[in-house]
């Protein structure tokens, strides 16, 4: 198994398959963002294929498919078969926006996909234009219902939770995610990039307090989905709440992932620098001992935990550029 320093598993990748985006939400990327990466130094099918290969070699079996936003990479669905169908992978998911999932929501289930988490931070259509910086609450909508048609399950609804911007609809959004037997995952801002930091806070501890009052909802210790979120549920079970709270009550402790971006470049930490470029060994011909070699030196870098409160001026990059 591939172990950090700290006597942590890594079994969870977080692969950014673009940079790119359709939106521009107001916490991520700024209007008017250039700072893309060159096509040409984005990983190929092939290098990504060799890439987590090496890592579920290694006893990662958690991949999720990330952005910007994925749906934007041509041809992903057949990546997905690909990786889908490397031993030892257990689980394939997809992280979106949502607007262009109707077109792919049937080939992404066929190629293996199985859970979904989608980014809505309100059904209030003027909230999300002024969010996003386009109308796409219309899409989003189509996408989810094809979602749901094409059989994923669970399907998880993430909320960036603000102050003052949409924390009004945190009701509206779990009565819509009880109708239709969706997970809601609230989640903290964070200080990644300028967006980030200008993102109006809100700690999640009182949000938890008032719905666990007005729902009796109850801990939920299963895994769902082995990622950091905590989770609750009604005593029904037809409403499950989690929660993302890396300011309020961080998660480093547990942490079980590392984060591949489009151009090759290995982050180990979200809130953190320490990096490892993996597309330079790739394109001069590595072998997999060698790849598998260059990760396990890679992990030895991964920081204990980030200093968002300490410094939350640290990150500079934003949070497309990791896929989050
Ligand atoms: S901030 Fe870094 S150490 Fe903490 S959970 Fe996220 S990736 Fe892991």
């Amino acid at each position: 198994m591939l172990m950090d320093r700290f006597g942590r598993t890594i079994e969870y990748i977080r692969l950014s398959v673009t940079d790119r985006c359709d939106l521009r939400c107001s916490y991520c990327m700024p209007k008017g963002f250039k700072g893309f990466e060159e096509p040409e130094n984005w990983l190929t099918f092939d290098e990504i294929a060799r890439v987590i290969g090496a890592f579920t070699r290694l006893g990662t079996r958690r991949v999720r498919l990330t952005g910007g936003e994925p749906l934007l990479r041509r041809n992903l669905p057949q990546l997905a078969a690909r990786l889908s169908a490397l031993p030892g992978l257990d689980d394939l998911s997809l992280s979106t926006n949502a607007t262009q999932l109707h077109k792919h929501a049937e080939a992404l289930h066929d190629a293996g996909v199985r859970r979904l988490n989608i980014s809505l931070d309100s059904l209030r259509r003027d909230c999300v234009s002024e969010l996003t910086g386009s109308d796409s609450l219309p899409r989003v909508m189509e996408g989810l219902m094809a979602a749901k048609a094409a059989g994923f399950a669970p399907i998880k609804i993430n909320m960036v939770a603000m102050k003052g911007v949409n924390d009004g609809d945190i009701e509206a959004m779990v009565a819509f995610c009880i109708e239709h037997g969706f997970v809601l995952r609230l989640i903290e801002a964070m200080p990644v990039g300028d967006t980030g930091r200008a993102a109006h806070f809100l700690d999640l501890q009182p949000v938890l307090a008032r719905l666990q009052q007005q729902f009796g909802l109850l801990p939920q210790a299963a895994d769902l989905g082995g990622g950091p979120a905590r989770y609750w549920s009604t005593p029904d079970g037809r409403f499950t709440l989690g929660l993302i709270t890396p300011i309020s009550q961080h998660f480093c402790a547990t942490c079980n992932r590392v984060r591949l971006s489009v151009d090759g470049t290995l982050y180990m930490c979200l809130g953190q620098e320490e990096r490892f470029e993996l597309r330079p060994l790739l394109r001069a011909g590595c072998s997999d001992a060698e790849l598998e070699a260059a990760i396990r030196e890679a992990i030895e870098l991964k920081p204990e935990r980030h200093e968002f409160r300490e410094r939350p001026g640290k990150i500079v990059r934003i949070m497309s550029m990791t896929g989050g």
